[in-house]
């Protein structure tokens, strides 16, 4: 195991931060995974997972059974992981900018694009290794002038030339599901088996320029652009993986959950081994445009009717918001059929808040369809 330090920019004298990355296993020459955990700082479910996976990658590491680079970065957020205000943890946004952390990391695709034209080949394993290289000096090249900037860049750096891409989020109250994208599925299936994922959520771009997009995106983006003379290869696939909600965070889930990924890695080719047999896929995956944020039009006390994991008619009551001055009770539905996923933490509920999200079959939002 090889531990490599990355100084963040430093906002205020005093203040500096580091990102820490564990590397096991061979170089990247043979193959990268990269995995992180806790870009929103008030996820600590993944945080666990990656400790339990550090064990088990040493052991792994040290019986020879490593067959690529295995990236781990347990703390992607020390900026956001410092927010505790007055007792409660913060995390998501950054204070100074009101920035998502998991949002705007660089595009490249123009400039990688512009940077191999005139080279690509008929050999797509060239191509692949062009476009890499080109990737990984347009990133040494951007300069960041805040500590932000800095945070993305350093992940960015970390991971670009990886052959996946796993970060490790959760969600308020949730069952475990995951977003990835329609071309990425079929290679991302195995890990809904093992982990049990409940809802997945397809996307080619939901528009924010999240971490697991901007590597996806870019050879998305080249194979559009070149795809017609030249065989462009998706060299990177990511996967958020939401690994239930914010409480979840115990041994007994986490060693699975380590477990599920090691099993996936062995499937995948990364780990020497015999594959797990794979489990049923607990849900079918559906478009991440076909998901229902279900808000609430009035304020009030939230009580759910329906639990995490409950699949619901269209119509159906998830919850009762109750105003306890003017007895007003009012019932919120969701519209259409689908898996409700996750819910809310709160339990007083502010007029026009998304108070659940179910993962409808069909497909009917478009533009960005992130949360905030
Ligand atoms: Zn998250």
């Amino acid at each position: 195991m090889r531990h490599q330090i990355h100084d963040l920019q430093s906002p205020l004298p005093g203040t500096a931060r580091q990102i820490h990355s564990f590397h096991f296993g061979p170089t990247s020459a043979r193959g990268k995974i990269y995995i992180q955990s806790s870009l929103h700082a008030d996820e600590m479910p993944g945080m666990l997972v990656a400790w339990h996976l550090k064990q088990r990658l040493a052991e792994l590491e040290a019986a020879g059974c490593l067959r690529s680079e295995i990236v781990l970065v347990p703390v992607a957020n020390p900026v956001g992981l410092e927010q505790v205000l007055m007792d409660v943890p913060l995390g998501r946004y950054e204070l100074e900018s009101g920035q998502n952390f998991n949002r705007w990391f660089v595009d490249l695709s123009e400039e990688v694009g512009n940077d191999i034209e005139g080279q690509l080949g008929e050999n797509p394993q060239r191509n692949l290794h062009l476009i890499r290289n080109s990737l990984r000096q347009a990133l040494a090249r951007q300069t960041a002038s805040t500590q932000l900037q800095s945070q993305r860049l350093t992940l960015q750096r970390l991971a670009c030339d990886a052959d996946m891409v796993l970060d490790l989020h959760c969600d308020f109250e949730a069952v475990a599901h995951l977003y990835t994208t329609p071309e990425a599925w079929p290679q991302v299936e195995p890990l809904a088996r093992y982990i049990g994922s409940e809802a997945s959520l397809l996307a080619t771009d939901s528009g924010g320029q999240s971490f697991d997009e901007c590597f996806t995106l870019l050879w998305w983006q080249l194979k559009e652009r070149f795809g017609e003379h030249f065989d462009i290869p998706l060299g990177s696939f990511s996967v958020t993986v939401e690994l239930r909600g914010q409480g979840d965070v115990n041994h007994p889930l986490a060693s699975l959950d380590c477990q599920a990924i090691i099993d996936y890695l062995i499937h995948f080719g990364a780990i020497a081994g015999e594959p797990a047999p794979l489990p049923d896929l607990p849900y079918p995956a559906t478009p991440l445009a076909g998901v229902e944020p279900v808000a609430t039009p009035a304020g009030g006390l939230l009580v759910f009717t329906a639990l995490p994991g409950e699949y619901l008619e269209a119509g159906q009551l998830i919850a009762e918001i109750i105003d306890p001055i003017s007895d007003r009770v009012t019932p919120v539905h969701c519209t259409a059929a689908g898996l409700m996923y996750a819910r809310s933490l709160r339990r007083m509920a502010t007029a026009g808040m998304v108070i659940a999200h179910v993962a409808g079959a069909e497909a009917y939002r478009s533009g960005y369809l992130l949360s905030p």
